[in-house]
């Protein structure tokens, strides 16, 4: 008999997600009796599903909102390269003496990384200041991935700068300042690099006041919002032409730490999958 392993992407609500399908195209591409599942879980009941994990019913899986928090809080170990970062996305199975306990990572920090190690190679060098837009949840990780890449400072700009700040003593000790939306002018002539983690971009929104104009001409400029693909962001800077990367490609990389994990292959993201995820937005 074969055994199929089971996977899962869990939220509140979950029916939005994306994942089934980039990870549904890999099971098929390789061929591997897998399932991988979206399943709602309402926040009182994480604590009893995530035992289906330890149970062996579920080989692991995805977390996302609300969830992220709760379940770094949850799992049996750590990874310790985003445990500072206070929420995990991917929980996997580790056997231990004791039977099945869980690990559990964020994979968006490495997922950030590697879209613009794809998309823009180089992108790191001579960064001399990046602004990042944004203190929330996703924030965290790109601002700890900046800090691993980037070899100047970070500037972490938010609409509530006191959370800025907090999130720049929390995440980036040294490296980062906090500030306000405001300060964008000001940094902006020396700043190579900007990434948006707002949500601003969505449902028709747009920054007012973000002169992009000011940056170098040089200057990449990403956005981690990928529903529109080309936020007005992106087409603001597009059409001043400066150096883009849509937030798509962090969604499919984010997935393939889970899935070799899951399902004992590395997957890669591909023009294919990109074209088929794409297309549903
Ligand atoms: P979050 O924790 O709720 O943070 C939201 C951020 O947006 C905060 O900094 C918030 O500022 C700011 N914001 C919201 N409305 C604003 C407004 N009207 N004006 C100015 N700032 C505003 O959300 P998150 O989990 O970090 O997610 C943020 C975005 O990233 C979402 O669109 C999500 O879909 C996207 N994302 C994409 C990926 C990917 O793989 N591409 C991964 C993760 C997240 P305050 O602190 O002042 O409220």
């Amino acid at each position: 008999m074969i055994h199929v392993k089971k996977a899962f992407v869990i939220g509140y609500p979950i029916k939005h997600s994306r994942s089934p399908l980039i990870h549904g195209h890999w099971l098929a591409e390789h061929g591997i009796a897998g399932s991988y599942e979206p399943i709602e879980v309402a926040p009182e009941a994480l604590p009893a599903f995530l035992d289906r994990i330890r149970s062996g019913e579920f080989t692991g899986g995805n977390v996302t909102v609300p969830h992220k928090e709760e379940a770094w809080k949850l799992v049996d170990f750590r990874d310790l390269d985003t445990d500072h970062l206070k929420a995990f996305n991917t929980l996997s199975q580790v056997e231990t003496v004791d039977g099945i306990a869980i690990y559990g990572q964020n994979t968006d920090l490495y997922g950030f990384l590697a879209n613009l190690d794809q998309q823009a190679p180089g992108w790191n060098k001579d960064v001399e200041n990046a602004i990042v837009l944004g203190a929330g949840g996703a924030a965290r990780a790109v601002a700890a991935g900046l800090m691993l890449r980037v070899p100047g400072r970070v500037h972490i700009l938010n609409r509530t700068r006191e959370r800025a700040a907090a999130l720049a003593a929390d995440i980036v000790p040294r490296r980062a300042v906090g500030g306000s939306l405001d300060d964008f002018a000001a940094l902006a002539p020396t700043s190579q690099l900007v990434v948006n983690t707002t949500t601003i971009g969505m449902h028709g929104t747009r920054f007012d006041n973000l002169d992009l104009s000011l940056l170098p001409k040089s200057a990449l400029v990403t956005d981690i919002v990928y529903v529109p693909l080309v936020t007005p962001l992106l087409a603001d800077a597009r059409a001043l032409g400066l150096r883009t990367v849509d937030g798509l490609g962090m969604l499919l990389h984010q997935a393939v730490p889970g899935f070799e994990a899951w399902f004992g292959v590395r997957p890669e993201v591909t023009p294919a999958l990109r074209q088929k995820i794409e297309a549903t937005l």
